[in-house]
């Protein structure tokens, strides 16, 4: 990794104009990170703009976030800009299409999905970063960029939301070492959890209700799977974006081992349906039944999208559960 890392720090050096992206429908990790490297080239010195793909909102979570710049069309001179991918496993979940990619004097990768396509021309992939976050941390350090109050809060927001609130297996001691870290430079934790998870806006708690209601139990209760239907956004007066987070209701359940989420866009346009999997086990990689459906993810959190029915994909998604755990 050091000399991916030595190579993206020496490309920001030689560089002086760059187009910051990240995944379509971003979580905390994609914000976190776009932001943080964000802050860190305006301290550079270097021109910098935000680029986020893709028709859905911000999820209410990250709306206290200072993201003002984030643009959602690409400025007219993107073309001449050095491309900056954080946390974005393909080339596709950018969004900036084949034509810009291929224009573009440099792109560079920096994530941490095992499935990374390696879309760059330098990148920089750490499987075993709990985050895309925790990789830009040791990017500013390389790049003597001093973190700020605003640029550690933004990691932060990265490594805690990845993690699962430092739940998750992904959660290491380089994690927890780096939070004390950020702590250091001014980040208050329980702040942070404040704006993030304990302001929730009471349409998406229904949302989560509703969720539940439907929920089903198969394969003798190891595998957990609802779903959201257009009507529920269009009742409830919101975007899709709310539904971030519902499948954490659902794989908190005992005894649970996958755990899946249909749910239907509300705006016609792409595909009828997106599919969110949560895997209680690293030896349960639900990446791999997202791949087969066009999609990916890392082993414990994956998503697709398809024009299946809901009976359908949930039906696919128990029949690959069923052979799994036969081969096991
Ligand atoms: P979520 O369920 O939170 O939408 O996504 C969980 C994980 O799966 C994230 O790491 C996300 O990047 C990945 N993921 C979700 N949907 C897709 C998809 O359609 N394609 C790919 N390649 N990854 C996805
Ligand atoms: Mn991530």
């Amino acid at each position: 990794m050091t000399n991916e890392l030595t190579e993206v720090a020496d490309a920001i050096r030689e560089n002086d104009r760059f187009l910051l992206v990240t995944h379509e429908n971003p979580d905390g990790d994609a914000l976190g990170s776009i932001l943080a490297m964000k802050l860190a080239l305006d301290a550079l010195g270097k021109d910098s703009v935000m680029f986020l793909g893709g028709e859905m909102a911000i999820p209410p979570d990250y709306e206290f976030m200072p993201l003002d710049g984030l643009l959602r069309e690409l400025p007219a001179d993107a073309a001449e800009r050095v491309i900056l991918a954080l946390d974005s496993a393909t080339a596709a979940r950018t969004r900036l299409g084949d034509e810009l990619l291929a224009a573009a004097p440099l792109v560079v990768d920096v994530d941490h999905h095992h499935d990374n396509t390696r879309f760059g021309s330098i990148n920089l992939i750490v499987v075993e970063a709990s985050s895309t976050g925790e990789i830009v941390r040791d990017l500013l350090a390389e790049l003597g960029v001093e973190l700020t109050p605003a640029i550690a809060e933004a990691i932060y927001i990265a490594v805690d939301t990845d993690t699962g609130r430092f739940q998750y297996t992904n959660t290491t001691q380089k994690s927890h070492e780096l939070a004390r870290e950020l702590m250091a430079a001014g980040v208050e934790p329980q702040e942070i959890f404040r704006l993030i998870y304990e302001s929730q806006p009471f349409a998406r708690q229904k949302l989560k209700g509703k969720a539940l209601e439907r929920a089903q139990l198969y394969e003798g209760g190891r595998m957990i799977a609802s779903y959201l239907l257009r009507s529920d956004f269009e009742e409830l007066g919101v975007g899709e974006e709310y539904a971030e987070g519902v499948i954490d209701e659902l794989r908190c359940v005992k005894g649970v081992e996958l755990a899946m989420t249909v749910r239907e866009p509300p705006v016609l346009a792409g595909p009828a349906r997106r599919i969110s999997m949560r895997s209680a086990s690293d030896d349960f990689d639900v990446s791999a039944i997202a791949r087969q459906r066009g999609g990916g993810g890392h082993r414990r959190a994956a998503g697709f999208s398809t024009d299946e029915s809901i009976e359908e994909v949930i039906e696919f998604v128990r029949g690959e559960f069923a052979n799994a755990s036969a081969r096991a």
